[in-house]
């Protein structure tokens, strides 16, 4: 995936080197999702990067789940989360992994702690437990539990286990430095009891190890060599490194951070996210206003897409904001050049076209892209009734306006040149049918008087179209960084991030579209066929060209 002629990003040179070296004999990285929502853009970057770095460098990417709160985590999470990344175009190695595969083995080395006098059974209530930890500025206290016995501690821990003690009375902490400039290094807890069945344990467990705890020893036994994770996790780095160094693992893996991915208009909190479906602000996780991988794939989005963008923005050390219009220029750059072409009118009216004859239809042939030859033209219906888009026609305008006008004439695409006539319209005023004529073979060609038509518009054959409903969306967001803090992020939802266009007309060409396949609606922006319900809903995925305001 990665382009050779690319420098090298600091990770790669950083494998690089150590494959020369000889520090690792193969690059084993590994994606590690927690099951307790979907994806988002912000773990596409992780997954771009994992699995990107691994088949750079000849190795191995691992999925991982780190699923260690079974309080929050579901099955469905996990399911989804393995279709997002295979949707993406990657593949782990070897079976899914779970850290809970090594709960047995993270028991043992538990005991092991203990008995080396490096962790403890601590009776401190979490608000004590506060308390003594200090603050970034003062050194936390000696737990008065810290100097248990070995004997004690290991009857206590067995106890925990079997179930004895009540959730928040004990936990098991690491004995390491409670004046450590480092709170991570403040006697952390390894295992806390949760009266709690597990989507993948069951009921096996009560007390669960903390991701501290688990993460690196996954690491480890799973032969990881390049631990990658975003910068938050580097206060932790100095107790990753503890466990390896105090624990009989099996291998020494190195944990890396790097910048994580924010994005402008959007939220990647998958807490946030959540509520936003709690909520119902959206229809589901899957909304195609969500930043996740399903919500994007159902918006129509692709993956080359997004994996071009996780390339376009790169791999830093630091934290950064990303404009989510280079996201918008991805897609609209793979749509314009893969997506075919079809005429659909939003806001009907209807034309008659007088001096054809009621009788007579014709069928048009139109490619179905300007310059892929790879794809087979349409047929495109044509009859004396078509409808126009409301917006195609005025009864009057001035030299600006580029459509239709009464005794002015536009070119119907892939057809003929037609020129106005009349407007009818109801008892209240509004057009309800506008009078053309065509001018004589004019399909291909230009008007053998010579007078040209001033532009060109979208139409559809009223006898043969179907009736679609196209949903409109915007972001979903209408402040650039909702989530700072200054106000609620749901006080920043773009109250039109969802418009609801029904009896729409289409061409027939649509009767065959695939679930989630992408068009350009000719001169009106890219839509994909919804992959729900029915089979006549288009979902925007983007307007043709940038209309947001420059920042
Ligand atoms: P949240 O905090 O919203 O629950 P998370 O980051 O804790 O999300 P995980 O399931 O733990 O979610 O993330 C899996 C991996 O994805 C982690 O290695 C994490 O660093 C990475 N990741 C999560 N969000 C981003 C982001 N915005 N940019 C880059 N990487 C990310
Ligand atoms: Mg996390």
């Amino acid at each position: 995936m990665s382009n050779e002629q690319k420098p090298l990003n600091f990770l790669e040179q950083i494998i690089k080197k150590d494959l020369a070296d000889g520090k690792y004999t193969k690059l084993v990285t590994r994606f590690p999702p927690e099951p307790n929502g979907y994806l988002h853009i912000g773990h596409a970057k992780s997954i771009c990067l994992n699995f990107g770095l691994a088949e750079t460098f000849g190795g191995d990417c691992h999925l991982r789940f780190d699923d260690t709160n079974p309080a929050k985590e579901e099955q469905v999470y996990v399911d989804a989360i393995k279709q997002d990344v295979i949707w993406l175009g990657y593949q782990w190695a070897g079976e899914v992994r779970y850290a809970s595969s090594y709960f047995d083995t993270l028991y043992e080395w538990a005991h092991y702690l203990v008995k080396n006098h490096q962790a403890y059974v601590c009776d401190l209530s979490p608000e004590q437990a506060r308390e003594y930890r200090g603050t970034l500025t003062e050194p936390g206290k000696n737990s008065p539990y810290r100097d248990r016995s070995v004997e004690e501690n290991l009857d206590l821990l067995a106890r925990m286990k079997r179930g004895e003690f009540a959730e928040g009375s004990r936990v098991l902490r690491a004995k390491i430095d409670m004046a450590s400039g480092n709170i991570n290094l403040r006697d952390p807890i390894l295992y806390r009891i949760r009266n709690q069945a597990h989507h993948q344990t069951g009921e096996d467990w009560c007390i669960y190890p903390t991701y501290d705890f688990a993460h690196g020893q996954g690491d480890s036994i799973e032969g990881v060599s390049h631990s990658i994770c975003s910068l938050e996790f580097a206060d932790h780095r100095p107790l990753y490194d503890w466990f390896i160094e105090n624990l009989p693992v099996p291998h020494k893996p190195q944990q890396y951070e790097f910048g994580r991915l924010n994005l402008n208009y959007t939220i990647t909190s998958k807490r946030k996210l959540k509520q936003l479906v709690d909520e119902e602000y959206v229809e589901a996780w899957d909304d195609p206003r969500m930043p996740t991988l399903a919500g994007y794939r159902r918006r129509g989005y692709t993956a080359a897409a997004i994996r071009k963008f996780c390339e376009m923005i790169g791999v830093t050390r630091s934290d950064g904001m990303v404009d989510v219009a280079m996201l918008e220029h991805a897609i609209r750059d793979d749509l314009d050049k893969n997506a075919p072409r079809a005429m659909c009118v939003i806001n009907p009216i209807k034309l008659v076209l007088l001096n054809y004859p009621a009788d007579k239809t014709e069928v048009f042939t139109a490619p179905s892209h300007p310059n892929r030859d790879d794809f087979a033209p349409r047929s495109v219906p044509f009859g004396r009734e078509i409808y126009i888009d409301a917006a195609d026609f005025r009864e009057e305008a001035n030299k600006k306006y580029k459509r239709l006008v009464i005794g002015k004439r536009v070119r119907l695409r892939h057809a003929y040149v037609i020129e106005a006539q009349e407007a009818l319209k109801n008892a209240a005023g509004e057009i309800v049918e506008v009078r053309a004529r065509i001018i004589e073979n004019t399909v291909g060609k230009d008007p053998e008087d010579g007078v040209k038509p001033k532009g060109v518009i979208h139409w559809v054959a009223a006898h043969d179209c179907l009736d679609v409903t196209l949903k409109l969306y915007e972001r979903l967001f209408n402040h650039p960084e909702p989530d700072t803090g200054e106000r609620h992020f749901l006080d920043f939802i773009n109250p039109e991030s969802l418009v609801v266009k029904r009896g729409c007309k289409a061409e027939k060409s649509l009767a065959s579209a695939q679930p989630l396949q992408g068009f350009q609606f000719e001169r009106e922006g890219y839509f994909c066929l919804d992959n729900r319900g029915e089979s006549t809903v288009f979902n925007r995925t983007i307007g043709l060209r940038d209309s947001s305001p420059k920042i």
